[in-house]
Formats: C-alpha cells, sequence, structure tokens
C-alpha cells in the first residue's frame, strides 16, 4: 500500500482520498471525452457508440477547476488524460498547459491511440505532458484494420516516432491480445517495440466492452502471454516492487529492457488501487468497475464551491469496493463502456 503522498504546497486543505480498507487514491484519470476515431472490437461496436452530447460534457475551464480541486485539495499526484480519444478533444494541449500550471510537481501523461500524435507530440511537451502511453495491438497492417476496423497503422507509428522524438518518454505501448487474431503476433509486437525502445505492456482484455462481447473463456490469460513470449524470449521478473502499478515488469532476455503485463483478471490488483477516474461528463468514479458515480458537473453548475466539490469527492470514495468482482457469480459488468469511463 502506498503512503499518502506529502504535499507541502498545501498543507491546510489537504485531505487525501481514502477509502474505508485504507487505500488512497493519488492517480487520477481524466477522461476528456467518449468520442473516438477507431472501432476496436474489443472496446466498441463497428458503429461506433451514442456519443455524449456537447452540452453534458465538461468545458475546458471545469476540467481544469476539478483537476486543481484533485490536486490541491485531495492529494492527487498523477494525473493522465484519457478517453474515449483524448487526442480528439479540440483543447487538449490548452488543457495540459493549464494542468501543468497548477502544479509543476505532478505527473502528466495521456494515453491515446496515438491517431494525430505526429502533429500534436511537440506542443504537448511544450505543455508541460510528461509522456504518452500508445495503444497498439499488432504491427501488421492488416491485422491493425481487423481489430481496430480503420486503415490508420501508419498514422500511429508515426505519433509513436514523433512522441520520442519531442521528449515524451519512456514512450509506453499498450496491447490487447484477442485470440484467433494477435494472440500469436506477441513475440513480434514485443521484438519490434525492443527495437525502437518502447516499453511494451499487454494488457488482459476486460469486461468493459459496450457491446458485452467479453467471455472469460475467449480473453487471452497473463499465462498464455507468457506462453507465447516463452519460445523467442526469457523472461525474468525485474527486481523493482510492483507497488500500486497495475504492470508486473519482466526483464527481457537479461534486461535492461522490460515487458510489464496487467493481468488485470486473472491476477487483480485491486488491493494496491491508487486511482480515481473522471468521466467526461464529470462523474467521479471510485473505480472501472463501480455500478455508482458522483455527480460533480450538477454540483459544481449548482454553484458548489470547491470545499463543497472537495467534500463529495471525498464520499464517493469512501464506498470504493474492495475488488472488482470479475469472478463473483454477481457481478455485473458497469452500465458504462471503457470508452465512457477513460481506460
Ligand atoms: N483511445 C485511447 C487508447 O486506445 O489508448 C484511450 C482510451 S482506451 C479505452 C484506453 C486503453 O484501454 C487502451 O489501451 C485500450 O487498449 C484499453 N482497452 C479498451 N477496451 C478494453 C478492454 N475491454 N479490456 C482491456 N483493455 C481495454
Ligand atoms: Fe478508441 Fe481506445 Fe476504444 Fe480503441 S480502445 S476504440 S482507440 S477508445
Amino acid at each position: 500500500m502506498q503512503d499518502a503522498c506529502p504535499h507541502p504546497a498545501y498543507p491546510e486543505q489537504m485531505q487525501p482520498l481514502v477509502d474505508r480498507y485504507g487505500r488512497v487514491a493519488t492517480d487520477l484519470r481524466v477522461s476528456l471525452t467518449d468520442r473516438c476515431n477507431l472501432r476496436c472490437s474489443y472496446c466498441m461496436p463497428a458503429e461506433g457508440l451514442d456519443w455524449m452530447p456537447t452540452a453534458d460534457q465538461l468545458t475546458d475551464d471545469e476540467v481544469v477547476r476539478l483537476i486543481t480541486v484533485a490536486i490541491e485539495r485531495l492529494g492527487v499526484r498523477e494525473v493522465r488524460f484519457t478517453g474515449g480519444e483524448p487526442l480528439v478533444r479540440r483543447g487538449l494541449v490548452d488543457v495540459v498547459g493549464r494542468t501543468r500550471a497548477i502544479d509543476p510537481g505532478v505527473e502528466l501523461s495521456i494515453t491515446t491511440n496515438g491517431i494525430g500524435l505526429a502533429r500534436t507530440a511537440g506542443a504537448l511537451a511544450d505543455a508541460g505532458l510528461d509522456r504518452v502511453n500508445v495503444s497498439l495491438d499488432t504491427v501488421r497492417p492488416d491485422t491493425f484494420l481487423e481489430i481496430t476496423r480503420r486503415d490508420r497503422f501508419n498514422d500511429v507509428v508515426e505519433g509513436l516516432a514523433a512522441a520520442e522524438r519531442s521528449g515524451l518518454g519512456p514512450v509506453k505501448v499498450n496491447a490487447v491480445l484477442l485470440r484467433g487474431l494477435n494472440d500469436d503476433q506477441a513475440p513480434e509486437l514485443l521484438r519490434w517495440c525492443l527495437d525502437r525502445g518502447y516499453q511494451l505492456r499487454f494488457i488482459e482484455q476486460m469486461p468493459l466492452d459496450a457491446q458485452h462481447g467479453w467471455s472469460r473463456e475467449g480473453m487471452v490469460t497473463a499465462d498464455e502471454i507468457f506462453a507465447h513470449l516463452d519460445g523467442e524470449f526469457s523472461l525474468t521478473p525485474a527486481t523493482e516492487p510492483r507497488g500500486s502499478a497495475p504492470a508486473e515488469l519482466f526483464l527481457v532476455d537479461g534486461g535492461p529492457a522490460t515487458v510489464g503485463v496487467i493481468a488485470s483478471v486473472t491476477r487483480p490488483f485491486c488491493g494496491d488501487c491508487d486511482r480515481v477516474r473522471l468521466t467526461a461528463d464529470g462523474q467521479v468514479r471510485n473505480c472501472l468497475f463501480a455500478r455508482e458515480e458522483s455527480d460533480l458537473r450538477a454540483a459544481m453548475r449548482n454553484g458548489a464551491t470547491d470545499a463543497e466539490l472537495a467534500e463529495r469527492w471525498l464520499a464517493a470514495m469512501a464506498g470504493k469496493a474492495a475488488g472488482h468482482g470479475i469472478d463473483d457469480p454477481t457481478f455485473l459488468q458497469p452500465d458504462r463502456p471503457m470508452s465512457a469511463i477513460g481506460g
């Protein structure tokens, strides 16, 4: 369990986001939009989704205000912008810059599919972004088209290179393996990332797709991922402790390069969770799998003070469940899909 990060800048008004199990949330995931320019089959249907009406979405000012509350009053030390696809949000660079201005010590990153990153990586770095995580499940253009339903492989590759050039490193690559589609491509994806100095992390597929197509039997498990890599690479556990980081890290062929596996389903890390989420329409979610949300947008638009917003946020955290409960027979997938929560 990670201690609450000391926060010398705001000692008096600071109340850490502690839940009833003593976990402290210091890592805020901010979804900037539920829209996306890809249609990854494990995330959303081919026809897309009914996007959130613009009036429901937080404005840039509202996003920055809530992030300020999180940093100055609730001890958040890491902010990650996500979505949907955060690069399609017009105000992204400005929101990053204004978040950086709140506190130069907070770690800022984005999770993106990389489309358009070639154009914006420099501006994002200049605005104060520290790092990017780019999602890429295959290095074969035809498999990319099959998984994402869009022919944009080269845009992602160019985005990755631009991120590296702009100093947004270490560049991390997130990959989901799908049975019969790309699970046999794990070694070539790792080789490709190693050759370019990108840190690859495989993520187990979770029951968060809009079309509810996930099944325990259908998902590729961490054990299977290791088996796929085993023939080509020797993996040994990296010595650094995993802590609240979801990825278990392994040295590749003795290191120093590593590969990560995020086994959210088969090796849950909920006991060490330090995350909290804010949706693009201003709902606090204390867990990806939460079935309840706390509406900060309505409170804010009804005139709540920063102190009142912080109180609401604290109350929302108190109800965080011990674990995601995917293996529980009573498990129910949340109403919002991953793309509308913010992955
Ligand atoms: N559009 C951006 C992207 O793809 O990186 C950010 C949002 S996306 C929802 C964030 C991450 O969630 C991506 O790495 C994506 O691969 C992953 N993801 C989406 N659906 C998932 C699922 N059902 N299970 C596991 N990971 C998923
Ligand atoms: Fe879009 Fe990311 Fe979902 Fe793919 S995983 S459809 S890129 S939100």
